[in-house]
């Protein structure tokens, strides 16, 4: 059995090794790595595929959030919704800009945020929703756009870990993940489902004049060579990380396919165990879904409810077997985010997760010998 990885990307350049190469290499011999054709052409490529009518490339996705929140000309003080569970990079650009993250709880069964707790936790301060497509599904987003709409809320999608995802709304229309928001952000962290060699993001918007600006807050507020409008920052996608991504964009849709193939085995295997909770997809209520794209499975993450999830992480180190803890800790009870304004009381789905999550190898080239070797050792130990 090939020796088994938690992402494995080696196996996944193999397939595109020459394309990359010779693209790295027309790149170093053109010499222009900052702003050249390829990133231009890549930007082109992602509005095309995501249905956005602008895509910002720019240096991470945090970064993206941070120049979103910026854009929208957020205030010191304006008060920001987002999911206790999830990367804290969310929460981190919020308090950065001196904006005031107001955390809530997420669903038990997708982990996105809970749609009544945000509700709950809307004030006259409030500005913005950030909701998490987490691990590769979309956020509740009919709800999540009726209650913006009704609040005059701005809503910024956090797509890091969804690119590719489709969200099916009560109507029956589909909309790519970070396409429905005012703005969203997206990461090319190589782990992600659209990864570049080295750090990228983008932001997405349908809204002209928002792009205009964010334009220029990615290029240090500069909107006419060396005329600084407004505080920007300075980040961007380079052209050797553009060239990687234009080989892998083509090819998304089946990288993400092989996800859910290995995501559907998972969940077959692990589907009349007691102790054993396969994540939810929209579509259908036992994580198997044959048939769309509603979930990514940027991570395909495992409820343990008998109290062995750490034991398992263990056992599974010594299998041979990598898995991660997404997350481990909420976001609230981080020394850098805690507050007295929270109220334990308000997140116990969140504070139930962290004890019972556990993520598994996922990526495009995982093997029907290999899942069978996970599902095995996980079910043995977990019901030993
Ligand atoms: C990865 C990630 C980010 C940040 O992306 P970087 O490119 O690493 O800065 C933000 N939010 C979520 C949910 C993520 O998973």
């Amino acid at each position: 059995m090939k020796k088994i990885q938690m992402v494995d990307l080696k196996g996944q350049y193999q397939g595109i090794k020459e394309q990359v190469n010779s693209a790295i290499s027309e790149i170093l011999d053109s010499s222009s790595y900052i702003n050249g054709p390829e990133v231009h052409s890549f930007q082109a490529e992602l509005e095309k595929y995501s249905d956005v009518a602008h895509v910002i490339p720019c240096g991470n996705g945090t970064d993206a959030l941070q120049i979103a929140m910026m854009g929208l000309g957020l205030q010191p003080g304006d008060e920001v919704i987002t999911a206790d569970f999830t990367f804290a990079a969310t929460v981190e650009v919020i308090a950065l800009l001196q904006l005031t993250p107001v955390l809530v709880d997420v669903y038990p069964d997708t982990f996105n945020i809970d749609v009544n707790a945000i509700e709950k936790a809307i004030t006259s301060k409030t500005k913005a929703i950030v909701p998490v497509h987490l691990f590769g599904q979309c956020a509740d987003m009919d709800a999540i756009l009726k209650l913006a709409q009704k609040h005059n809320l701005y809503v910024i999608e956090d797509n890091a870990q969804a690119i590719g995802a489709t969200y099916t709304a009560m109507d029956g229309t589909k909309r790519k993940a970070g396409s429905m928001g005012h703005v969203s952000a997206t990461s090319f962290f190589p782990s992600k489902n659209l990864g570049c060699y080295g750090d990228g993001g983008a932001i997405f918007t349908n809204d002209d004049k928002l792009a205009h600006t964010l334009r220029g807050i990615v290029n240090h507020g500069m909107y006419e060579r060396y005329h600084h409008d407004v505080v920007g920052v300075n980040s961007r996608l380079d052209s050797i990380q553009a060239a990687v991504l234009r080989a892998k964009l083509p090819r998304l849709d089946a990288y993400n396919a092989a996800r859910r193939e290995a995501a559907r085995k998972y969940s077959k295997a692990f589907e009349a165990q007691e102790h054993i909770v396969v994540p939810k997809t929209a579509c259908t209520s036992d994580g198997i879904c044959e048939t769309c794209d509603c979930h990514v499975f940027h991570q395909y993450t495992l409820k343990i409810t008998n109290g062995k999830r750490d034991a398992l992480v263990q056992r599974l180190g010594e299998m041979g077997i990598p898995c991660g803890v997404y997350y481990p800790i909420p976001l609230h009870k981080q020394k850098a985010y805690a507050d007295e304004r929270y109220n334990e009381n308000d997140f116990p789905v969140t504070n139930q997760l962290v004890k019972e999550v556990i993520s598994l190898p996922m990526h495009t080239e995982l093997d029907d010998e290999q899942i069978a070797y996970i599902t095995d050792t996980v079910i043995e130990f977990v019901n030993k």
